[in-house]
């Protein structure tokens, strides 16, 4: 039998620096990293440390100055920018802070438009990921009708929906409150057990990293700490403490 690699992600060397105001800021001064695949990976730093610019490298929304991307074995330098998109589509699922969904179409039709445009829609899963993340009742919703962690968890079904192997999420939880947030938090967590779905999050919350079974921690443009996480929170114990919290303050 062949040994597969089972890297879903491998940064190598990575640099980019921006030019603002006629001054050269290097935002990543080589970064390396690699995820496995079943891996549920917290990417944490101060804000400005370069998160959002390495999870928009590896999607291939920008390009470096250098170093190499690879997802899963695919070296994405290589690609053209039609290749990026197809990569995107095909293997990648992106969620963000900012929910993105199409103001003009429901619930059910922002689910299933990448999936529809990239001839992937598979009706099974559809229904499958509906029911995972608690969307059944809201399918014929528009956006404004939803509260933000509805928003959310379409976005997040959105992105599942042509099965991808890595889930690159950007602050995720950014405009949520915290219970709101916990639950984001735990649909992620039951993502990754049930479905061993890789998943990449970015975060600047210390109490939102250690969802993640490992951190890793960058500082002036380079990975400074990598680590498993010691004392892991699971998204269900956070939510019944966070109710005993609520009943003993109104008692
Ligand atoms: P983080 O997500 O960790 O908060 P970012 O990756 O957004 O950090 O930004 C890192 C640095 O790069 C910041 O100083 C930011 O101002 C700068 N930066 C990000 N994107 C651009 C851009 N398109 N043009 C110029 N500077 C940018
Ligand atoms: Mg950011």
């Amino acid at each position: 039998m062949m040994i597969r690699n089972q890297l879903v992600l491998s940064v190598r060397n990575l640099t980019k620096s921006y030019r603002s105001a006629g001054e050269h800021i290097a935002v990543l001064r080589g970064v390396d990293l690699s995820v496995a695949a079943g891996e549920r990976v917290a990417l944490t730093g101060e804000s400005g440390s370069g998160k959002s610019t390495l999870l928009h490298l590896i999607a291939g929304l920008d390009r470096p100055d250098g170093g190499e991307i690879l997802v899963a074995d695919t070296p994405i330098s290589g690609l053209s920018d039609a290749g990026l998109a197809a990569l995107r589509r095909d293997r990648l699922g992106l969620v963000f802070q900012q929910f993105n969904l199409i103001p003009s179409l429901n619930v059910r039709d922002n689910l299933a438009f990448q999936s529809r445009i990239a001839g992937r829609h598979d009706a099974k899963w559809f229904v499958e990921l509906v029911e995972r993340l608690g969307l059944g009742g809201l399918l014929d919703r528009y956006p404004e009708q939803l509260s933000g962690g509805q928003q959310q968890r379409v976005a997040i079904g959105r992105a599942l929906q042509a099965r991808p192997s890595l889930l690159l999420a950007d602050e995720p939880t950014g405009n949520l409150d915290s219970r709101t947030s916990i639950e984001v938090m735990g649909i992620f967590q039951r993502l990754n057990t049930e479905q061993q779905l890789t998943i990449v999050l970015v975060t600047h919350e210390a109490d939102i990293a250690e969802y993640a079974t490992r951190i890793i921690g960058f500082r002036d443009g380079r990975v400074r700490l990598d680590h498993a996480v010691a004392k892991r929170r699971f998204a269900a114990d956070e939510l019944a403490k966070f109710e005993a919290e609520l009943e003993e303050r109104s008692a």
